[in-house]
């Protein structure tokens, strides 16, 4: 029954996401989790709506409106202007479907978000990657202006390193057709630009699973001109989000002081991880998101991955086609990245 399958889809790879193991004797640095719990009124507001036990036999809000209610006053942006999704990978799902047909062109800089690129091919589209300039930043002009969707993750996965908001608005301007900022990581930057999502043509997307630490609640949103969002919600499925994760999600907000404290202290650390790896004879970017991208030529980036994994340490290993190899280091807790930075001083 393969053979059924849609060409398109039996010639791709699949996203390989970071390993997850079980075993949970791991230091883990390799899927920029947040290392801090997130707000206990999450759990509280989680217990109690289990507890009363409505919300586990009905559907949930098709449309999220209420936790929608929690992120527009938030954020101040239009309640009417966000879509909702099971992470924000879902949302960037539903993008794609809604704007590239079969046979299209998706475009991102290059290296980026390996997603990018998965989406695309389960569209039955093309992909295409840009180069960055030799110091991250975007091409301008921009030589395909002309892609059906073009994605920008900012800050940027592996490097860390942000577009300016002048660079992202001359970049909506030269793209016919749509531009999504994935500001996925954007909480642990010094800015964001979330002004863009009021150009016709930008959709901000944002999400919950790492400076909220609910990786596994599952929740993300995109920001757009009201008018994308209903045809992006034709688009979804009905109930993509679940009455807890709506739920956690709200609680999670409306705990700033939280939020802020645990920013605080990852941008802290990742400022001391950067240093500390510069000491250690890697070449370092500058971070603005809540890990840190590292190369270095002997020994080899590989191999230090590899016996790091041996000490029961997992980062991230990734290699780029056209560009090269290097290591994604989450930035842990202040004890994780001394136990690292332990263990690196003896294998460097
Ligand atoms: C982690 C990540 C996401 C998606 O996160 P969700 O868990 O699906 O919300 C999106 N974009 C980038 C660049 C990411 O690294």
């Amino acid at each position: 029954m393969t053979k059924s399958i849609r060409p398109a889809i039996r010639a791709m790879a699949g996203y390989v996401p970071g390993e997850q193991p079980c075993d949970a004797g791991y230091i883990k640095l390799n899927t920029n989790e947040n290392p801090y719990p997130p707000s206990p009124r999450v759990r509280e507001a989680i217990q109690q709506a289990v507890a009363d036990g409505e919300c586990l036999r009905k559907y949930p809000d098709p449309s999220g409106s209420e936790f929608c209610r929690v992120v527009a006053a938030t954020l101040g942006v239009a309640a009417d202007g966000i879509l909702l999704g099971n992470g924000s990978d879902d949302v960037l799902t539903i993008i794609t479907r809604a704007f590239v047909h079969e046979g299209g062109l998706v475009v991102s800089p290059s290296p980026s978000y390996l997603l990018y690129r998965t989406l695309a091919e389960i569209q039955g589209a093309k992909f295409q990657a840009v180069p960055f300039n030799d110091d991250w930043t975007l091409p301008d002009p921009w030589p395909i202006p002309d892609a059906q969707l073009t994605l920008v993750a900012n800050p940027n996965s592996p490097s860390g390193t942000v577009a300016s908001v002048a660079a992202l608005t001359r970049l909506a301007g030269q793209l016919a057709g749509p531009l999504v900022v994935d500001e996925a990581y954007v909480d642990f930057a010094d800015g964001h630009a979330m002004e863009l999502a009021r150009l016709p043509n930008v959709i901000v997307t944002r999400s919950f699973s790492k400076s909220y630490g609910l990786a596994g609640l599952r929740l993300g949103f995109a920001v757009a001109q009201p008018a994308l969002i209903a045809e992006f919600f034709k688009v979804k499925d009905s109930y993509n989000c679940d009455a807890l994760s709506l739920i956690g999600g709200a609680a999670a907000l409306q705990d700033q002081a939280h939020f802020q404290a645990t920013r605080a202290r990852v941008r802290a650390t990742r400022a001391r991880l950067e240093a500390a790896l510069r000491g250690l004879g890697f070449e370092v970017c500058p971070s603005q998101a809540n890990f840190v991208w590292c190369r270095r030529q002997a020994p080899g980036v590989r191999g230090i991955f590899e016996q790091l994994k041996a000490k029961k340490i997992l980062v991230r290993h990734m290699v780029y086609e056209g560009y090269g190899e290097g290591l994604r280091i989450s930035v842990g807790t202040d004890a994780e990245i001394d136990r690292l930075l332990e263990e690196l001083q003896k294998l460097v």
